[in-house]
């Protein structure tokens, strides 16, 4: 749990940093770095959350609601930061209510996305818990891949904190700039311990859990899924993209079977 806490809160703040002290940063260098990130939180998604909450789940029907769910969650969200999370990158004052305004709901939406996405990493990779309610089976399909999971949350966290202080440092003081990532850092971080308190202390159900975990996979589907479209609005075939696409997908694969 500590090392999640650290691994997650300093990639964010690497990367943010690196907006931060490159200011002048090739803007096709960082398309591609989204897109592999995309793909990558794509593929996990698909290979290893998805089949292991409907797998895991009583009522699979009621799983697929939450992912809609989330995906809804995440539309509005994204109304919010202006898209942060997928690696938008738009001036504040293009928010019509005034610069300041917008660097709020820009925060507000991302560290309630970021927030979210903390708790899928509760306890060792969250999905562990419906093991131990159920008794001794299956204990021998819950403990790999599970680092995968981290290492595509990390990765997606990486463009993410990169777009959210580029976006900031066309509104604000290098100060100020600094203080909100160390907020947004601290947003994933905090949502796993909190879930992972709530379960551990019982306010928290199995199924609660499961809500959550059904909104980040649908959150992640939407994000995902935004990046590709965003990444050819013109519909050309962008060979690059698909290559490193292609590459993420592979990668994905390789460390889900290995880990
Ligand atoms: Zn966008
Ligand atoms: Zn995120």
């Amino acid at each position: 749990m500590a090392l999640n806490f650290t691994l997650l809160f300093f990639t964010a703040l690497l990367a943010g940093g690196m907006a931060y002290f490159i200011p002048n940063w090739e803007e096709r260098l960082f398309k591609l770095v989204l897109v592999f990130a995309g793909s990558y939180l794509f593929a996990i998604t698909v290979l290893h959350i998805l089949p292991e909450l409907f797998v895991e789940s009583v009522s699979p029907t009621r799983m697929g609601l939450y992912i809609l769910l989330g995906f809804l969650l995440q539309q509005i969200l994204a109304l919010l930061s202006t898209g942060v999370e997928h690696g938008h990158i738009h001036h504040p004052s293009h928010v019509h209510q005034g610069a300041n305004l917008g660097v709020w709901t820009i925060m507000i939406g991302l560290f309630m996305h970021a927030f979210l996405e903390g708790t899928l990493l509760s306890h060792d990779g969250a999905l562990m818990h419906h093991m131990h309610d159920h008794g001794d089976h299956g204990h021998h399909h819950h403990h790999h891949g599970n680092n995968n999971l981290l290492f595509g949350i990390l990765l997606h966290k990486g463009p993410e904190a990169f777009a959210l202080v580029a976006v900031l440092m066309t509104a604000l003081k290098k100060r100020w700039v600094f203080v909100l990532l160390v907020v947004f850092a601290l947003a994933s971080p905090l949502g796993m311990l909190l879930s992972n308190f709530l379960y551990e202390s019982k306010l928290l159900g199995g199924e609660t859990l499961n809500v959550f975990y059904g909104m980040v996979a649908g959150g992640f589907l939407h994000i995902s899924t935004t990046i590709f479209f965003e990444s050819s609005p013109d519909h050309r075939f962008h060979f690059n993209k698909v290559l490193v696409s292609i590459l993420a997908f592979g990668l994905a694969i390789s460390l889900e079977m290995l880990l």
